[in-house]
């Protein structure tokens, strides 16, 4: 019933990941962090090789991988450098409402592209007025004939700049609350679409996470997903189908974090011996160690679901709260055993604290997930 080992295509993948990870991301990842410039060679060899927008069915011309496969390419990716793969992976994130609610047409338009060259697409909620209570968004799409009117401004977008186009959430119906939002696919290059300064962050630096305004953008009818008012539900199911992938995301920084502490560990002296025999550091490791493991379990069980046509909401809320609650404390414990090289910016572990700290805010925060998981606890226990 239950098993544990990979298939192997799915080992293929995650060595391929593996070595892209340590020969192209892993030596990029502190100059990226600084400088905070998105390396875009790199981005055009991880499309070469099929790391990006795997996901995407081969009937519109991709790979058509699984939520496991999205898992154990973030896991290795995440490892090196999370702010890399954010943008490596926000197409992924923003195709999701396209596969969730798109038509056949809508699949081969938007979707085929992405197979052809190196092209992102990005996912629109966030607003400088709303983020958690993604119903508080002010965006409204005007029906003009059979088009709309889209005016708003998007806040926080990953890959804002690079993105040929925007899957973007506002209101048809503000008096609906959420079932009167839409979502609609925005080109980039459409009239009225500015796109903002590049923000800066504490951590995943080499992110591009940008404002993005919409004024007045004449949008057809024929780019809305799905019919007027479903756009809570289709958001709400693509983050079920993303958020394994964010969780993989920070179990990959919690095993960089132990990694790197326990090599550490091993070779530095204290008081006449290595600091692994101290009892003190031992636990710490042994603690990553295991909530490491409990995390990839729990990541893997929430994208099984998906790969099996199961609803995950509850296991991907769980996988993505205890994950990047995991990776925040193997990243501050990993600072703790390098002690003051840890808190040196010539160290790689101080970055993974930075980088650990947005897993629990972004695509729903920690406390966002536990009211998902509290919302089926409460309805499932008589
Ligand atoms: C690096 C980065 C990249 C991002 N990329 C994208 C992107 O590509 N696309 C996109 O649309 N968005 C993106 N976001 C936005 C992100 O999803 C939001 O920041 C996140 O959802 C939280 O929203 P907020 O920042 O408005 O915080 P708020 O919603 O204002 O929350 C502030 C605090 O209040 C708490 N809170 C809010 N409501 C409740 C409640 N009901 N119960 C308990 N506590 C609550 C929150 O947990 C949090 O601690 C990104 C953010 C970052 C930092």
């Amino acid at each position: 019933m239950i098993d544990f080992t990979l298939t192997p295509e799915q080992e293929a993948l995650r060595s391929l990941a593996a070595e892209f990870a340590q020969k192209e991301v892993t030596p990029r990842a502190k100059e990226a962090d600084e400088t905070g410039v998105f390396p875009m060679d790199v981005a055009q060899k991880a499309w070469e090789l099929g790391l990006i927008g795997y996901r995407i069915p081969k009937e519109y011309g991709g790979l058509g991988l699984g939520s496991i496969e999205d898992c154990l390419v973030a896991e290795e990716l995440c490892s090196a450098c999370m702010g890399i793969h954010a943008t490596l992976n926000i197409t992924n994130l923003a195709m999701e409402p396209i596969l969730v609610a798109g038509s056949e047409d809508q699949k081969k338009k938007w979707l085929g592209p992405l197979t052809e060259k190196l092209m992102f697409a990005a996912y629109c909620v966030t607003e400088p007025a709303a983020g958690s209570d993604v119903a508080g968004i002010q965006t409204t799409a005007r029906k003009k004939g059979n088009s709309y009117a889209v005016s708003g401004t998007k806040r926080f977008i990953t890959g804002g700049s690079l993105a040929s186009y925007y899957v973007v959430f506002a209101y048809t119906d503000k008096a609906q609350r959420h079932k009167g939002m839409t979502a609609f696919i925005i080109p980039r290059d459409s009239k009225g679409v500015t796109v903002g300064k590049k923000e800066p962050m504490m951590g995943q630096r080499a992110s591009d996470t940008r404002e993005i305004t919409f004024e007045e953008v004449e949008v057809p009818a024929a780019n809305r997903l799905g019919d007027e008012g479903q756009a809570f539900k289709i958001a709400m199911a693509a983050f079920d189908r993303t958020r394994p992938g964010v969780a993989a995301g920070a179990v990959g920084i919690a095993r960089a974090a132990l990694e790197h502490s326990t090599r550490y560990a091993k070779e530095r002296k204290a008081f006449g011996q290595s600091i692994a025999e101290f009892q003190a550091i031992q636990f710490m490791l042994a603690d990553m160690a295991m909530q490491t493991e409990a995390a990839r379990l729990l990541t893997y069980k929430s994208a099984w679901l998906i790969d099996h046509g199961q609803r995950n909401s509850k296991l991907a809320s769980m996988a993505k709260a205890f994950a990047s609650d995991v990776a925040m404390k193997a990243a501050v414990d990993a600072v703790q055993i390098l002690g003051g090289v840890g808190y040196s910016r010539e160290y790689p572990v101080e970055k993974l604290m930075r980088d650990a700290k947005v897993t629990q805010i972004y695509e729903g925060t920690s406390q966002i997930q536990r009211l998902v998981i509290a919302r089926h606890v409460i309805q499932e226990i008589g």
